[in-house]
């Protein structure tokens, strides 16, 4: 059949995106009713781009769950023998619902916040029914402790291959399931009846305009953070010179085109308003790479130190564990004159590192066999001023040294906040470093050169969480229209507990499915009577 008549024959529900959040509407929708409504997905970019921003991710999926009882039969690389050596703590909703208001300085909708909480492990189990090969996080989300693996974080499930695995795990089953797939297919209106209801999406193929008339249409399109003008116009000034970590191709078009209807956006839209990382200075900048996707991510400042370009420490590389600070640092990365640091360990610290992200071949690495040396090379990569690098990084081993002879027996365990940190009776830092503060003086050295990469937009649209139907300014929902993914605000403001995108895309994407599956089948039923 060719893409004309695919598009021109009728549908019950439209999917716009390819993206993790799509695929969950599109298996929801085709297991809402007996017999199945008829499901097609559109995404604009091409079949190579094809998975969204899911495919990019690590495949990192935060759930609550009671520990190993739970997680166990779910995953499938745990072997009989490592079992007992493994320290998993239970994440209970409580602990992800506490992790939430946290980072989000209690900002986060309670509401949408339960649904995607509650219904997070039942969304997991749910998948894998669906063919997602999970696995227990060992290379990311835990540290090898006194022959033990400890986990960290509250982040604990992946998938077999990361994003790339994930994607192809559910368009796989997708496809299985009857539903169709048009890529290079960008959606450009919502259609509305005499009801204000929403009855179809215009889209555009090949130069073609085409009207697709259907009960239901399911947005999965991303946010803006692949579009800098959008960028500087909701977050502000500055954004436009961030590096898209992902897809180029969320560009906000979904989001403007529900404007139009009247939708009430809700959320963070102000310059906290974005997930941002450490990300390689040296990696492509209006979007991600197909093959290294999430490598170019930095994360390793934890155990290490990130200087900006006139030699000054600007973030407290310590104050929580990783996964609760990264989405905020690309922001305060992107404040530094000329939007870039420099992300420094001694030997001991390079140790650490994960090859994922530090391999010889993933990025530059300036090395040197004094902190001097270091200071001298990185000003070639645009370091201003290599005095003040050396004396911060000499009062910071001063630190660490006085708050070592203070407490002798302080052990680093990067597995917990360990309160290895700068701050003693005889000397304090201005800027501590609260946990892990290694001290930076065996050679030799390493600099890493990191920039801002934006990964998604916080600010979005209203949806009654039960149905993901997107709301109008006074509450009522737009009859037809759903959404979910990146496309919902009000969960995340100012930072986000890692892995919880992916589930959000799960969770309302489930319910987004299922709701407008089965508004098609009493659509059907309507038109009988
Ligand atoms: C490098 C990176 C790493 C990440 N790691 C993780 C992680 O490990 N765990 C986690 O939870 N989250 C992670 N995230 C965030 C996560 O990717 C998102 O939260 C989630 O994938 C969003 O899903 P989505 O379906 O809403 O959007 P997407 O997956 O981005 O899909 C949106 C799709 O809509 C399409 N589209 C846009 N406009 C139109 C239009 N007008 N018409 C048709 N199609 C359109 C786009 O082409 C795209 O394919 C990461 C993101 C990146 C970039």
């Amino acid at each position: 059949m060719n893409s004309s008549t695919i598009l021109e024959q009728p549908w019950d529900v439209v999917i716009i995106g390819s993206g993790a959040a799509a695929l969950a509407s599109a298996l929801s929708a085709i297991e809402s009713t007996t017999p199945s409504p008829r499901v097609l997905l559109v995404d604009k970019c091409p079949e190579s781009w094809a998975g969204g921003n899911g495919y990019f991710t690590a495949g990192a999926y935060r759930t609550q769950h009671n520990g190993l009882e739970d997680i166990l039969p779910v995953v499938s690389n745990v072997a009989d023998d490592i079992v007992d050596k493994i320290d998993l703590p239970a994440y209970t909703h409580a602990d992800f619902q506490g992790d939430l208001d946290r980072v989000t300085g209690d900002r986060s909708d309670k509401n949408l916040g339960s649904y995607l909480v509650g219904e997070s492990l039942d969304t997991v189990k749910w998948l894998k029914g669906h063919g997602v090969d999970w696995w227990l996080s060992f290379r990311r989300q835990a540290y090898q402790v006194d022959g033990r693996w400890v986990f960290w974080g509250g982040l604990h499930l992946t998938v077999k291959d990361g994003g790339k695995g994930l994607i192809k795990n559910m368009t796989d089953a997708v496809k299985k399931s009857g539903c169709t797939i048009m890529h290079d297919t960008a959606a450009t209106k919502l259609l509305t009846n005499d009801k204000r209801a929403v009855c179809g999406v215009e889209v555009q193929r090949e130069g073609k305009t085409y009207q697709l008339k259907v009960p239901g249409v399911i947005m999965c399109a991303g946010g803006f953070e692949a579009n800098p003008e959008l960028r500087k116009k909701y977050l502000g000034p500055g954004w436009e010179l961030a590096h898209t970590r992902g897809t180029p191709y969320n560009t906000g078009d979904m989001l403007a085109a529900a404007l139009v209807l009247g939708a009430k956006t809700v959320g963070d839209f102000s310059p906290t308003g974005c997930h941002s990382v450490a990300w390689d200075a040296n990696s492509p900048k209006d979007g991600g790479d197909r093959e290294k996707t999430n490598e170019f991510t930095k994360s390793g400042y934890p155990l290490g130190l990130m200087l900006n370009s006139e030699g000054n420490r600007f973030v407290d590389e310590g104050i929580d564990l990783r996964n609760y600070t990264y989405a905020k640092f690309g922001r305060a990365i992107l404040e530094q004159p000329g939007g870039i640091a420099f992300q420094i360990w001694d030997k001991d610290g390079q140790g650490w590192l994960r090859d994922e992200e530090y391999r010889e071949e993933i990025v530059k690495k300036i090395k040197a066999d004094s902190i001097e040396e270091l200071a001298q090379k990185c000003c070639e990569d645009g370091l201003r001023d290599s005095s003040n690098f050396v004396r911060t990084v000499q009062e910071y081993n001063a630190a660490v040294a006085s708050h070592r002879q203070e407490n002798p027996d302080a052990k680093l365990n990067p597995a917990i906040k360990d309160g290895l940190s700068t701050q003693s009776s005889k000397t304090k830092l201005n800027l501590a470093k609260s946990n892990w503060a290694l001290p930076i003086i065996k050679p030799p050295f390493l600099a890493v050169k990191v920039t801002s990469g934006i990964t998604f937009t916080f600010g979005g649209l209203a949806i009654n969480p039960d149905n993901a139907a997107v709301l109008r300014e006074d509450g009522s929902e737009i009859e037809g229209l759903h959404c979910a993914g990146e496309m919902v605000g009000g969960l995340f403001y100012g930072n986000y507990p890692g892995g919880s995108g992916l589930t959000a895309g799960g969770v309302f994407g489930r319910r987004a499915g299922r709701a407008a599956g089965e508004r098609a089948q009493r659509s059907h039923r309507m038109q009988r009577l």
